[in-house]
């Protein structure tokens, strides 16, 4: 039987250090603030964005959720964004996605500015990324920053092993590829095109699905030797509205040694990579205004 991955006795670690960075930068009269932009009444997304705010919170910082109505104009949308941007009480600031139709075209990535991009989607920090970056010199995209945070909590190395990704989306497979290879993993970049996606999979030690098919993965896609590491990314509903990953997990319990659950695994370190990315945004503003 695998072992399970539970984001949860991280998650304690990582929250009380995250509260006391929080009150150290309070008492240097900074208190960390992350602005959401919320655009329509999107029901995930109303959810997230509640979720997050609670977090924040939590952990000591303050958040404002700044609700658009679902048909506000372009221009307004923008002159909007571009108003939280350069407000210097703004520490964090990200658009909560998906956007409605008419606005989904906007890299919104692209019009945060870089130091306060909590998602880690601006060029800067992509950049940073494809040149080698950890997250020392930038801010990482929240899910992949998760994961990596989530295998080495686990005392998982990924120098010199093989990893299989499957999903290459910009939020999560094209990111953690280049992650896990800065910290000297060997990564196959799977999709819908790949072949032989079993063989690819079977000959993993690490395999990270981020497909967004309920129960996609399932022992078929193992080796023989229980000894492979399974990180499921998925948040996906059944049939039946069941929350469930895109790993099959009765299927391969028995058949891996560790395991992430869903819920309780990635998505819960996706939330505290943004509490990260809040204090280390809060700190690069704060060195940069001292310069
Ligand atoms: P996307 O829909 O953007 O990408 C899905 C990827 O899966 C694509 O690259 C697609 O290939 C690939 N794919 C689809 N079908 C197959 C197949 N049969 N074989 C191999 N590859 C396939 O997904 P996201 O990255 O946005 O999300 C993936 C999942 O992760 C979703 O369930 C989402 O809800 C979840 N998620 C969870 C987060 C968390 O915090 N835990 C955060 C973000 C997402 P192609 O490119 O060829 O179409």
């Amino acid at each position: 039987m695998a072992t399970l991955l539970k984001a949860a006795p991280i998650s304690q670690r990582i929250v009380k250090d995250l509260t006391y960075e929080c009150t150290q930068l309070k008492e240097k009269g900074l208190t960390p603030h992350l602005q959401v932009i919320l655009v329509g009444e999107h029901p995930p997304s109303v959810i997230y964005t509640r979720n997050k705010k609670k977090f924040m919170e939590n952990m000591g910082a303050t958040c404002d959720i700044h609700k658009l109505p679902e048909d506000i104009s372009e221009k307004d949308f923008l002159e909007i964004l571009k108003g939280h941007g350069s407000n210097p009480k703004n520490n964090g600031l990200f658009v909560q996605l998906p956007l409605p139709s008419h606005l989904s075209h906007i890299d919104v990535g692209q019009l945060v500015p870089p130091e306060k991009d909590v998602d880690g989607f601006h060029a800067h920090n992509l950049y940073s990324l494809l040149s080698g970056d950890k997250g020392d010199n930038s801010l990482l995209p929240c899910t992949p920053k998760g994961v990596i945070t989530m295998l080495q909590e686990h005392n998982v190395t990924l120098e010199g092993k093989k990893v299989a990704i499957i999903g290459r989306s910009l939020i999560v497979g094209k990111p953690l590829t280049l992650l896990m290879t800065n910290h000297n993993a060997t990564v196959t970049l799977c999709h819908s095109r790949t072949e032989n996606l079993k063989e690819v999979c079977q000959n993993a030690d690490i395999i990270v699905a981020a497909i967004g098919k309920a129960r996609f993965l399932d022992n078929s896609f193992l080796n023989k030797d229980k000894n492979q590491i399974l990180i499921d990314v998925g948040i996906n509903h059944d049939e039946s509205g069941k929350l469930c990953g895109d790993i099959d997990q009765a299927s391969v319990e028995d058949h891996c040694a560790l395991l992430t659950p869903v819920p309780g695994g990635v998505g819960k370190m996706t939330i505290l990579s943004l509490g990260e990315n809040l204090i280390q945004a809060t700190k690069i503003q704060m060195e940069n205004s001292h310069v």
